[in-house]
């Protein structure tokens, strides 16, 4: 299993669009980047590809890091950075499988896989595959399991991704709080890579309007208002998940650029071989 992280970054991404911030001028500086969020799946056995996500920078992803284009993929979940890239498959791909969970959301009434439905009836290759969490389904040769994390208010899924041949293990929380359930951990939990939603430190949850929650022993905030995990969160997590190695994605530009680049802070375009 091939993991190319095309994009690491939040909804703004690193560097945003007219912020002169000095984490922004550092990347351009470094010719490093965070675009918004999407990891290819590569199955070397049967040379297929899986994408997590429809990144809005999915063209300039696929063009700079050179991966083939998928042959499925899989929506976490309907927020912009996450979904809204699927456009591009328009007139580049004759057929797509997109796996998306089946659950209601109570939130818009509708189920991820049905909204993706909606939203993107007009794109003839799509084939829109309602998909139940905690179920494992074969997608590409790998075993993928969507498990259901804490995104409020929307439905949000992490995956886990297994290779039935080889035992190779890929995790993803997907965006979430700290407050994963117990039996979505139990299925992330193993893998030889996690990629964990750590927006900002901890620290700047001072500055968010309900600040920081699910604090540690040492009163450490793990989750950043209510929708993602701090970085101490996210390493928190890792450790509880005994995931063999980290990298920490969604990464937001407020970030102090001395801790910006740090490990295990991860940018675009890392491969990993599982
Ligand atoms: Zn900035
Ligand atoms: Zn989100
Ligand atoms: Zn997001």
């Amino acid at each position: 299993m091939r993991v190319t992280l095309l994009g690491t970054g939040d909804t703004t991404g690193t560097p945003t669009v007219g912020c002169d911030c000095d984490t922004c001028e550092a990347a351009r500086e470094r010719d490093v980047e965070r675009t918004r969020f999407s990891v290819h799946v590569e199955n070397e056995r049967t040379d297929e590809s899986l994408l997590i996500d429809f990144s809005p920078d999915f063209r300039y992803q696929f063009l700079r890091d050179e991966v083939p284009l998928p042959d499925a993929a899989v929506i976490s979940h309907i927020h912009f950075d996450h979904l809204d890239g699927l456009g591009n498959v328009f007139r580049v791909l004759d057929s797509l499988e997109v796996y998306a969970a089946d659950e209601t959301d109570p939130e818009t009434g509708k189920s991820v896989a049905e909204t993706v439905r909606d939203d993107y009836h007009y794109l003839e290759p799509l084939t829109v595959v309602p998909t139940t969490p905690l179920e494992t389904v074969r997608i590409c040769g790998l075993d993928v399991t969507l498990v259901p994390v804490d995104h409020p208010p929307l439905v949000c899924y992490g995956l886990a991704i297994e290779d039935p041949v080889t035992g190779a293990k890929l995790s993803i929380t997907g965006d979430t709080s700290y407050d994963v359930p117990a039996g979505s951990r139990d299925v992330l939990a193993g893998a030889d890579l996690l990629l964990a939603d750590a927006i900002v430190p901890a620290s700047l949850c001072e500055h968010h309007p309900i600040g920081g929650r699910h604090e540690d022993a040492e009163g450490t905030p793990r989750t950043f208002g209510t929708k993602h995990m701090t970085r101490e969160g996210a390493l928190a997590m890792a450790e509880q998940l005994d995931a063999d190695r980290t990298r920490l994605v969604h990464l937001a530009h407020f970030y102090p650029v001395e801790e910006a680049f740090a490990e295990p802070l991860a940018v675009d375009g890392e491969v990993y071989e599982l």
